[in-house]
């Protein structure tokens, strides 16, 4: 099987065939680089008898990049110019027919995903990259890893670890799944429209055992949420909001073995984990 890719001039045909004009409000930065998508599929070490689900496919440069491995594609696409569109292009560039399926409809909303993937590996669009991976990895417990393109910012986020100042909420959510690591940089230059921010590869390995129940996660997450709003106190006043009082959030922090004087960016997703699991529940 032979893909051949999709190059700068071959977008723009696309898009002025679709009338698209690309726009911020849904991310729209499309790779024109045969080199940047593959070594995306490459970071992600697609293997050919996988399932892949792409959030954000767009006009196909990534999609066919993955299918050209050999690996099979679910692509979610919440434009459905681009989703209409997408299926054609496929076929058209040399990809088997039923190696893909567009689901056409906005990512933060599926349930289910045909053929269940076990890898991620998307460009993903700026605006809700972080809720957008977490509501993938809460919902589908069958995806093991992944790969994705996100603003520098927010790469540098989800792999951060404690004490440093960019640890924050989508650092300890995102490692309640599993470890995260910074796998590459991405020039501006290959997108079109140029952005003005600067890119990152990320990646994910699910932990092979949940850390917790769903209730255990949810509690976690409240906290966590409450720990970094007053990111400069110190967790038992934090806390004392979730907790009842400055005096009650010390008694939990300190049966869950945690300083009640140490601040929310000090502590591991564990100790986060802890404090939920000797929490009384409201
Ligand atoms: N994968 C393509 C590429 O690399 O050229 C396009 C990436 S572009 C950064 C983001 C894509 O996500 C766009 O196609 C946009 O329409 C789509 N998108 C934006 N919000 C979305 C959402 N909530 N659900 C699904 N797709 C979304």
């Amino acid at each position: 099987m032979t893909v051949s890719l999709l190059g700068a001039a071959d977008i723009r045909r696309l898009a002025a065939e679709l009338d698209v004009t690309p726009t911020k409000k849904l991310g729209q930065n499309f790779v024109v680089d045969a080199n940047t998508v593959r070594k995306i599929v490459q970071a992600a070490d697609v293997r050919p008898s996988e399932r892949v689900v792409e959030i954000g496919p767009g006009l196909g440069s990534l999609t066919l990049a993955i299918l050209e491995t050999g690996a099979s594609v679910t692509a979610v696409e919440i434009d459905h110019r681009l989703a209409a569109r997408l299926p054609q292009t496929a076929l058209d560039r040399g990809v088997p027919e039923g190696a893909l399926t567009v689901v056409d409809a906005d990512a933060m909303r599926v349930t289910t995903l045909p053929g269940e993937p076990t890898v991620l590996v998307a460009n993903l669009p700026y605006n809700v990259s972080v809720p957008v991976l977490l509501h993938f990895l809460e919902t589908f417990p069958y995806l093991e890893r992944g790969v994705v393109m996100v603003q520098a910012e927010v790469a540098e986020r989800l792999a951060a670890k404690p004490g440093s100042k960019i640890y924050g909420t989508p650092s300890v959510k995102a490692a309640w799944y599993g470890p995260w690591k910074l796998s590459g940089t991405v020039s501006r230059q290959v997108f079109w429209p140029v952005p003005n921010v600067d890119s990152l590869l990320v990646g994910f390995h699910r932990d092979p055992q949940p850390r917790g129940s769903e209730e255990e996660r949810r509690r976690t997450f409240a906290i966590v949420d409450a720990a970094f709003n007053q990111r400069r106190k110190m967790l038992r006043q934090a806390l004392s909001g979730i907790f009842g009082s400055s005096a009650e959030a010390s008694a939990v922090l300190e049966s869950a073995g945690v300083a009640p004087t140490a601040r929310g960016e000090d502590l591991t997703v564990d100790d986060y984990h802890r404090i939920a699991l000797v929490a009384p529940v409201a």
